[in-house]
């Protein structure tokens, strides 16, 4: 169907026009809900009006930038890398809200509503605990980037797989410009505290700081790992105590591994300053450390099982390595893939206490004061990551460089 934007008042035609929801509907009267709290798009929440256990959600694109408006046009074509994204990491995880439909065309999604579940960063600002999260978002990151990489595709497949996501450059160059560029110096699109200026000056003259940010930057540019969900953070994750769902992967292309890993580490680590700051004592704080640990073991022994099940890959053809060669490679692989997701994690920490958007955990605190030493602890702990990426062996290297 030939794009139209959607709003209550076309939305059940729209939705009626589609066999397979008016049957889920049962054709009956619908109740719909603007409930997008997001910074991009549109989701509505339609409950069927006399099975009100029948809802789905209903995500659309607009083009431009609902939070800023029609001034600000960006291309609706994003929904298009949203939906080949969900749709491609649903074969390969679980961890995927139910897709019903999908519309490249009319950049829409219709997905399973998640009604038990809250946005990750909701939770972890009011200290619940996730026992299973570290267990599944693990598993999810493996086997989305595991199978998305010449380690497993062949070479014909992982470059048709680039050719689908090639395009999605508008949301790229956001990523260039707000994660990698304007927040390291002066931008009329930084937004932070006055008292952090002396920070700032310091960190957009500082050559070791800025050449690593240049490097890390040209590794988002030029590195073709594998499939992305391209803007992992907490607000990307919708959790409960038993499941752990992805979500918002508008950003997917085919890019270095370390970035997807690192997003996620970033904003643990942002939790992590929150709390401590905030707490009577350190049981989430620590809880949290635990997390990013945990994490990463999981997903490099996840990554490595999924590897040593794989017989041939465009990288590896068989016959190629024996044992030792094979071992040695993946050894300094996962070495490589832990630096740069630490590298990337402090950008990306730094980015939220400069640049355009901030994360809540931090942003949310209202005491003036307190909320300036969790931004300053956060730009150190991120100018770490960033400075000594290319250090770190293991994940005690990690906790160093967070509790130094
Ligand atoms: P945006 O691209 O605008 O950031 P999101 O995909 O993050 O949009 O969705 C915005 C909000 O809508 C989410 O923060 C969440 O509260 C809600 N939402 C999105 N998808 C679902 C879903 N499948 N189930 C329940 N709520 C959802
Ligand atoms: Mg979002």
């Amino acid at each position: 169907m030939s794009y139209i934007i959607l709003d209550a008042s076309n939305l059940e035609d729209y939705l009626f026009s589609l066999p397979k929801i008016k049957t889920y509907f049962n054709a009956d009267s619908l109740i719909i809900d603007e409930i997008g709290d997001g910074n991009l798009n549109f989701v509505f929440l339609v409950t069927s009006s006399s099975d009100t256990s029948k809802q789905l959600i209903i995500k659309q694109a607009v083009p431009y930038l609902r939070c800023v408006g029609e001034s600000y046009p960006l291309s609706k074509d994003r929904m298009t890398y949203e939906i080949r994204s969900l749709e491609r990491f649903a074969k390969l995880s679980p961890h995927i809200p139910k897709i019903y439909h999908s519309d490249e065309e009319m950049s829409v999604l219709i997905m399973e509503y998640l009604s038990s579940h809250v946005i990750m960063r909701k939770g972890m600002i009011e200290g619940v605990e996730y026992p299973k999260f570290a267990e599944h978002i693990s598993s999810f990151l493996a086997n989305t980037l595991f199978k998305t990489s010449s380690l497993y595709l062949s070479s014909s497949d992982k470059r048709k797989l680039i050719s689908q996501f090639n395009d999605n450059s508008e949301l790229c160059k956001l990523t260039e410009d707000f994660v990698f560029t304007a927040p390291f110096m002066e931008d009329e699109t930084n937004a932070y505290l006055p008292e952090l200026t002396d920070v700032a000056d310091r960190i957009s003259n500082d050559v070791e700081l800025k050449t690593k940010i240049l490097q890390l930057k040209y590794k988002f540019m030029n590195q073709s790992d594998a499939l992305l969900h391209g803007d992992l953070h907490t607000g990307s994750i919708m959790v409960n105590q038993d499941d752990t769902y992805v979500i918002d992967s508008e950003f997917a292309f085919v890019g270095p591994m370390g970035f997807d890993v690192g997003a996620l580490i970033a904003n643990l680590v942002m939790s992590w300053v929150s709390h401590t700051l905030q707490d009577n004592d350190s049981r989430y704080s620590d809880l949290i450390l635990d997390t990013i640990n945990s994490v990463w073991r999981r997903f490099s022994e996840k990554f490595l099982t999924l590897w040593n099940e794989t017989e041939e890959s465009a990288l590896l053809t068989k016959g190629f390595a024996n044992d030792e060669i094979l071992q040695t490679y993946q050894e300094q692989y996962m070495q490589t893939l832990l630096q740069e997701s630490i590298g990337f994690a402090g950008c990306k920490i730094i980015r939220r206490q400069f640049g355009i958007a901030g994360v809540e955990d931090i942003r949310g605190i209202e005491d003036d004061a307190l909320r300036e030493k969790a931004n300053r602890l956060a730009i150190e702990v991120g100018e770490r990551f960033i400075k000594q990426y290319h250090t770190v062996m293991n994940t005690d290297d990690i906790m160093k460089l967070i509790k130094e």
